[in-house]
């Protein structure tokens, strides 16, 4: 063997266990008890006491220890401390995180500051992030501070499908717009032989499971979204949520991301559209990327009719936006071809312009299949 630069390897990364089913919180102890065996469960204000009526009484007959703490509502490092300085004096081993994003975020950082196994039960299917290695950190103030990338996946991330239909229906679409994105990412990363999100070659099985992902969000949309019109769960709801929460976010992880995230990245300093949801902002990303790679027209059609039946917002004054200023898009685009972020992983070359010119095609195309479903929204300025 002689000196030469290491190959990058690929890499695949996973929760060790997903489990999905309804009614999940009498059944923690299964899954705590494989790492642990006293958990504090970081919740969520509105779930916190059905967790005391549910886990507690089932973790103790168990023979497990289990103490509950609601979360601040800021994933802020005096946050992480304090959860961190009361899971030490508790004496728990297992850190659980039962709720939205923030608190689950939270918990991620509390387990990784502990060295403990993570258990995390989200109460909303918003986006793939419960299974992903990594925290997004905000000041005290609630503004941006930093990424925190994990070393580790979640040991266990349970899916509870009738809590997550409970929640409006708004959370489960932006999860649909997220993950119909993963595929056309995965695929431009695996064609450029880009960088996943473990610094790593994309693997063949990350891009296997964003296209399995893909394939149930088109066959089951339909029928998913009827039931969770009515706050029922159905088996497309379950399906559905096993690729949101789970194939998206291994097909992310191991897979890649390209243009729609890096463009949904740029799009956060707009003010007007910080209350839009992620995978709101993501599925007009993922627009930009269409017209960026000139995807065919069956292609692009297909996936406009799941984000309608999703329900998804498909312009940006529906995202928010109150006025174009040219100025703010173009600092949009730039930021969305920064060496950092995942542009790099589209199989062509991408400029700042590029993107200018893709965001401001996909609003109108956006405008003409609103018209087109007979749901006119107003031209922009
Ligand atoms: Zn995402």
């Amino acid at each position: 063997m002689t000196a030469s630069t290491p190959v990058v390897p690929r890499g695949i990364a996973s929760p060790s266990k997903f489990i999905i089913g309804p009614g999940l919180l009498a059944q923690l102890p299964d899954v705590v008890k494989d790492f642990g065996t006293n958990a504090i469960i970081i919740c969520d204000p509105f779930i916190l006491p059905h967790v005391e009526r549910e886990s507690l009484p089932a973790l103790a007959k168990a023979g497990l220890k289990g103490s509950v703490e609601k979360f601040n509502g800021e994933c802020c490092d005096s946050e992480i401390k304090r959860l961190s300085a009361l899971a030490k004096e508790r004496g728990a081993n297992v850190v659980v995180g039962v709720g939205g994003g923030k608190t689950l975020d939270t918990s991620k950082a509390v387990s990784h500051a502990l060295k403990h196994p993570l258990v995390l039960y989200p109460t909303i299917a918003s986006s793939d992030a419960p299974c992903i290695a990594l925290a997004v950190v905000y000041t005290d103030e609630g503004a941006f501070s930093h990424y925190l990338h994990l070393p580790q996946n979640p040991s266990a991330v349970m899916a509870d499908t009738s809590v997550i239909a409970g929640a409006p229906a708004r959370f489960f679409s932006a999860g649909i717009g997220d993950a119909l994105a993963t595929y056309f990412e995965a695929q431009a990363c695996y064609d450029s032989d880009g960088t996943n999100l473990l610094g790593k070659k994309p693997s063949r099985t990350g891009l296997g499971m964003a296209r399995l992902c893909y394939d149930i969000l088109r066959d089951n949309v339909d029928s998913a979204m009827d039931a969770i019109s009515r706050n029922v769960v159905t088996d497309a709801v379950t399906t559905t949520v096993e690729a949101t929460i789970y194939l998206s976010g291994v097909g992310s992880e191991s897979g890649g991301l390209a243009a729609a995230h890096a463009i949904h990245d740029g799009m956060t300093v707009v003010e007007d559209i910080h209350h839009a949801q992620h995978g709101e902002k993501v599925i007009f990303g993922l627009m930009c990327q269409f017209v960026l790679a000139n995807t065919p027209r069956e292609t692009v059609d297909e996936v406009v009719r799941i984000a309608l039946r999703a329900g998804l917002p498909l312009t940006l004054q529906q995202l928010g936006l109150k006025k174009f200023v040219p100025a703010e898009w173009r600092k949009v685009a730039e930021l969305a071809c920064s060496p950092d972020d995942t542009m790099g992983n589209m199989p062509m070359k991408i400029t700042p312009d590029d993107v200018y010119n893709a965001i401001v095609t996909a609003n109108v195309m956006g405008e003409r299949h609103m018209a087109a479903a007979g749901k006119a929204v107003p031209k922009l300025d």
